[in-house]
């Protein structure tokens, strides 16, 4: 027996239950046909939606980035890394969603390790709906608040958690994907919104599936219901619409401002 013997059987129990991930090699840009072990194919499982992950003029503004700034900054951001184009795409994506600030992280899935932790502790409650992302449970764990989840898009539900445990807590925030990411369905945001506003509830989205296909100009969910100043916190990412990488936080600027002193893939 060795100690990664039942790493082993845990690999063949999820090939025998067909469950076992086979990750496709591409050999060719993202985009709708793809090269795959030699062979073209047609691709319907990115979220390459708008074709930008090989757009030309995305290629060339890479090309120029690097020549002039080299490849990255070798440090985190908080340290000696902040650039002036970091600096500039944050007021670029604040513009963008129309709010008054925006942060950037690694990715997605960090943007929401980091800014859940950082808004609720111990003494606080999640009402989280039941289907979020992966990320935002994730998130939510590491923040040690009590989690709290609503049945999927049901605000009555939503309402019913908050009445029930809201008094038992020192601070709250309400949570949910924009358009969410295994189904495609979209969350009743102005009305979750209501909720948020009657209880004096933080209320935070993430629209990593919004961006690019709500919204004017691809702006997101907050844009599309027209809640412009009324979402606390709105996370995004790069990696599907924009075709790149990264994560995006936008909202309050005393948010963002605090998300760079206390949010820790951001720091550290
Ligand atoms: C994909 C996704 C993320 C993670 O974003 P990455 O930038 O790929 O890490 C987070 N939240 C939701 C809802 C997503 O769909």
């Amino acid at each position: 027996m060795s100690k990664t013997d039942w790493i082993t059987q845990e690999i063949e129990a999820l090939q025998n239950a067909g469950l076992y991930n086979r990750i496709r090699t591409i050999g060719s840009p993202q985009g709708a046909w793809l090269v795959v072990d030699g062979k073209k194919v047609l691709n319907f499982c990115s979220n390459n939606y708008l074709g930008l992950a090989n757009h030309p003029a995305l290629v060339a503004a890479a090309k120029k980035a690097t020549d002039e700034m080299g490849v990255g900054p070798a440090a985190v951001r908080s340290i000696a890394g902040t650039m002036t184009l970091h600096v500039e795409l944050e007021k670029r994506l604040a513009q963008f969603k129309g709010v008054e600030a925006a942060i950037t992280f690694q990715s997605g899935f960090t943007a929401n390790l980091a800014t859940i932790p950082a808004l609720v502790g111990k003494e606080d409650v999640i009402f989280s709906d039941r289907l979020n992302h992966a990320s935002i449970i994730d998130g939510a764990r590491l923040s040690g608040a009590k989690i709290i989840p609503y049945e999927h898009n049901d605000v009555k539900s939503l309402e019913e958690q908050i009445n029930t445990n809201l008094s038992q807590y020192r601070r709250a925030l309400i949570v949910t994907d924009g358009v969410f990411s295994m189904d495609g369905d979209i969350a009743p945001l102005p009305d979750i919104y209501e909720v948020a506003k009657k209880y004096d509830i933080l209320l935070m989205v993430d629209d990593a599936h919004g961006e690019g296909v709500l919204g004017k100009g691809g702006r997101g969910i907050v844009d599309h219901f027209g809640l412009h100043g009324k979402v606390d916190v709105e996370v995004g990412t790069m990696s599907k619409a924009f075709g790149v990488v990264g994560g995006i936080v936008a909202g309050k600027s005393v948010i963002i401002e605090w998300l760079r002193q206390r949010g820790r893939p951001f720091l550290f």
